[in-house]
């Protein structure tokens, strides 16, 4: 039997319907931006496999950081001990993270780095014993696939099987340009009808939504709104963390700092599963006490994992290579240039770029549904000339690792521009 075979065997894929799918292509290796199939066939990871693969593939200096880790010290549990890793890596976060943020905490995945964040904003009100417990969050929104999670994310067929078991969220407008104004009334109006806990949003770009951008001044007075009224704010930087718009993290474009911050992804730049939640001193406080109910009662069995650490550790200290920082301006540019030459095609709704994120939206008859007839046809023609690309519905994004070469970068737009010809 070959892979695809076995796979279809055995195994149970993600988002994927498998009697209409179809079979997956079987990867056998990769090394920079690129990755090769079981037949040598080469194809550009444009998308840096789901976000969360900055450095490229295979990168010698962050297995190097994971094989020492390894055979020094793989694993330790993480309720009653600790470990230099975990202590470097929060060290380093507190140096990079808006500066209010001050504890750290560790977990498995963006999902799981969302869950505590919610849990810890309700818990936070249970502990002062005021009764808030409603979450408020963005229209489209994707939190990931826990449940808290799920009830914070807005995009129905991820969540529709599960409505009505939910936690309370209302959502309100993301504050896309002429839509600001409506989107600070709807907050207002939440927060003054229901008893809001917190405000989870993801910072300037929403990644499963098709890259929808809105402007930093707008998060800014969303984030004063609910100062004023004491609720809580997180920002979901799973997608958006380390260096993807720009700067190290999206809410270092925002004034106004948040309570808490969620990072995950590319974070171990692509090679252990880990995330973190962050904290203000405040939130922390919250639950430091002599009773031991007003403990966070909350943790996972490979909490603060030491070679995840150092896989961490590794990431952060590439990306902060001026190097690296010259590729995220360079990828800008080269998306910005892009940009002006697509945005004006006929077919071309619009295109917009922050940072290293690119997206296109290219004009259809139908309505075009998130896995529609468009994105498949897209998606099916990008395999075929060997990009990887997933569009959502028309909108076509480009998240590239940061050492995608100039070379590589130009056969995608070329790709991505005949796609635009073909549909
Ligand atoms: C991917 C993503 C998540 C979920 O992360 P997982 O690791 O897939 O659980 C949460 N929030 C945002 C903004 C994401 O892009």
């Amino acid at each position: 039997m070959t892979l695809t075979e076995k796979d279809s065997q055995y195994l149970w894929h993600p988002y994927t319907q498998h009697k209409t799918s179809q079979t997956p292509i079987a990867i056998s290796r990769g090394e920079g931006a690129l990755l090769w199939d079981e037949n040598n066939k080469e194809y550009i990871d444009a998308i840096a496999s789901w976000w969360v693969n900055p450095f490229g593939h295979s990168n010698k200096f962050i297995a190097d950081a994971i094989y020492k880790q390894l055979t020094t010290l793989e694993h330790v549990l993480f309720g009653g001990f600790t470990h230099e890793p975990a202590i470097k890596v929060a060290e380093k976060l507190i140096e990079i993270l808006p500066k209010n943020q001050q504890k750290i905490f560790f977990s498995d995945n963006g999902s799981t780095a969302v869950e505590v964040a919610i849990k810890v904003a309700l818990q936070y009100f249970f502990n002062k014993n005021e009764k808030r417990t409603t979450i408020i969050a963005f229209e489209n929104a994707f939190h990931g696939d826990t449940f808290a999670a799920m009830a914070a994310s807005g995009i129905s067929f991820y969540t529709q099987a599960f409505q009505g078991m939910f936690i309370d969220v209302v959502r309100i407008p993301v504050p896309v340009k002429g839509q600001e104004e409506a989107s600070f009334q709807a907050l207002k109006n939440v927060i003054k009808t229901h008893n809001c806990a917190g405000f989870i949003f993801e910072p300037l770009v929403q990644g499963a939504a098709g890259m929808v951008m809105y402007e930093p001044e707008a998060l800014a007075k969303l984030i004063q709104i609910c100062k004023e009224n004491k609720v809580l704010t997180i920002a979901d930087e799973v997608m958006t963390g380390f260096g993807k718009t720009g700067k190290t993290f999206a809410m270092d474009y925002v004034s106004e700092d948040p309570d808490m911050i969620c990072l995950s992804k590319a974070l171990t730049g692509g090679t252990i599963p880990m995330a973190i939640t962050t904290f203000t001193q405040d939130v922390f406080d919250a639950f430091y006490d002599d009773d031991i109910n007003k403990a966070l009662f909350h943790g996972h069995t490979f909490t603060a994992n030491p070679t995840g650490c150092a896989a961490a550790l590794a990431s952060i200290d590439l990306l902060q290579t001026d190097e690296m920082q010259a590729n995220i301006e360079r990828i800008n540019k080269s998306h910005l240039a892009f940009q002006q030459k697509i945005e004006n095609h006929a077919k071309v709704i619009t295109a917009r770029t922050l940072g290293v994120i690119f997206a296109v939206e290219i004009k259809s008859d139908a309505e075009e549904r998130y896995y529609g007839s468009m994105r498949t046809k897209l998606y099916n023609f990008f395999i075929d000339k060997g990009v990887i690309l997933r569009p959502v519905g028309n909108i076509v994004y480009i998240l590239p690792p940061y050492i995608m070469t100039d070379e590589q970068l130009q056969k995608v737009y070329k790709t991505i521009e005949e796609a635009i010809e073909m549909v």
